[in-house]
């Protein structure tokens, strides 16, 4: 088995992969050395020294804090968005598209949705501006929180690493 390149991680980082092929690349067996090797490439481009633990979106990540030990999911430029566990889009600034101006920007008129069944729903950080995620529920449905990764047996199972400790 092949292991990844440089530059496919080089993508992976860049966010040009999508999140489908990169949980194929970071989840298959017996290339263990994958998942590290993408961890290390996040870690150098990071501004804090925390440790990531889970990379949640090519800018979001659990990290265990440097001085608590504590889990939290953090972007790039250090913001906190609370416990791991949590929601972390509740903190998150929250740009909504429900009319037919606003999603002129994102589909051609003609094929925009009717905002009366679905809108768009932007998470950015509100430190540095980044985009973190895209929904695009129906207008009453409630914000998603994506999936609660099992980082345990993902550690364990999957990337035979010993589990960062967690305070
Ligand atoms: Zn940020």
């Amino acid at each position: 088995m092949s292991s990844y390149t440089n530059e496919q991680v080089s993508h992976l980082i860049e966010g040009t992969l999508d999140w489908e092929t990169m949980f194929r690349m970071l989840s298959m067996p017996k290339d263990h050395g994958r998942f590290e090797q993408y961890v290390a490439a996040l870690q150098s481009k990071v501004k804090f020294e925390h440790k990531i633990v889970l990379p949640l979106g090519p800018h979001l990540h659990i990290v265990q804090k440097a001085d608590t030990k504590t889990w939290v999911t953090m972007c790039d430029c250090g913001h906190e968005f609370g416990d791991y566990r949590e929601n972390w889009k509740l903190n998150a600034v929250v740009y909504v598209r429900d009319t037919e101006e606003a999603m002129v920007d994102v589909y051609p008129k003609l094929m925009a949705p009717d905002t009366n069944w679905q809108v768009y729903r932007e998470y950015y950080c509100p430190k540095c501006g980044a985009m973190h995620d895209v929904e695009a529920p129906t207008p009453w449905y409630p914000v998603i929180h994506d999936f609660e990764p099992d980082i345990d047996a993902f550690y364990r199972d999957w990337v035979n690493l010993p589990l960062p400790e967690r305070a």
